[in-house]
C-alpha cells in the first residue's frame, strides 16, 4: 500500500463485485452482441476486468473525454478528445464509467451517444457519489455507492498519479 492512501474498497472486494456485474450483464443481454464503450481515461482498468467477466459476443470502443472545470469540480461541459472509431447505429451499447459524481459528464455522454441512434444505451459505473448529484442519471449496473470523498486507484488518478493502485483508496491529508 502506498503511503498516505487508505483503502476504501479492497482489490478483493472489487474483484467480487466485477464478477457479479459481469454475470448480471451476461444474463440481461442473453447472448446478444454488446458494444462496450470504455470512457477514458479512468475506466480503462475497470473495463478491462469487466469485459473478462461478461460472457457475450463483445465489441470494445474507446471514448476519450475531458471535463472543463477547476480540476475539482465538473462543469458539465465535456469535450470529446477521442471519438469512437465506428458508427453505433446497429448496436446495443454499454457505457462503462469509472465514477459518477455530479452526473453531468454521464448525462452529456448518454445524450451524445443516443443521438447516434443505437438500439439501446445502458450504463455501468464502478462508483457513485449520490451526495454530489446535480443531474440525476440512470445507472443500470453499479459497483459501489461511496461517500463524498475524493478517491484514487484502479484507473482513477489524482493529477495523473495512483492509477495503478489495485484497489480504490482515499488520499489522506498529510
Ligand atoms: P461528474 O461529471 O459526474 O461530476 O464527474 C465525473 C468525472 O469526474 C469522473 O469520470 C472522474 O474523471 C472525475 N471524478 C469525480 N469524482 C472523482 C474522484 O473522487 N476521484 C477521481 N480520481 N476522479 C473523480
Amino acid at each position: 500500500m502506498e503511503p498516505g492512501i487508505r483503502w476504501l474498497i479492497t482489490p478483493d472486494q472489487i474483484a467480487t463485485r466485477v464478477r457479479e456485474l459481469g454475470a448480471a450483464i451476461t444474463a440481461d443481454y442473453a447472448g446478444k452482441p454488446l458494444l462496450v464503450i470504455c470512457v477514458l481515461k479512468g475506466s480503462f482498468i475497470f473495463a478491462a476486468d469487466l469485459v473478462r467477466a461478461i460472457d457475450l459476443p463483445l465489441g470494445v470502443e474507446f471514448l476519450g473525454t475531458q471535463s472543463y472545470g477547476d480540476g475539482q469540480k465538473s462543469t458539465g461541459v465535456v469535450r470529446i478528445t477521442l471519438d469512437l472509431a465506428r458508427p453505433i447505429s446497429d448496436c446495443d451499447v454499454l457505457i462503462v464509467e469509472d465514477i459518477v459524481d455530479t452526473g453531468l459528464t454521464l448525462t452529456y455522454l448518454v445524450d451524445q451517444l443516443t443521438r447516434r441512434g443505437p438500439k439501446s444505451v445502458k450504463v455501468c459505473a464502478l462508483l457513485h457519489k449520490p451526495a454530489r448529484s446535480v443531474e440525476p442519471v440512470a445507472i443500470d449496473y453499479l459497483g459501489f455507492t461511496i461517500d463524498d470523498v475524493f478517491v484514487v486507484g484502479y484507473g482513477l488518478d489524482w493529477a495523473q498519479r495512483y492509477r495503478g493502485l489495485p484497489g480504490i483508496g482515499v488520499v489522506e491529508q498529510a
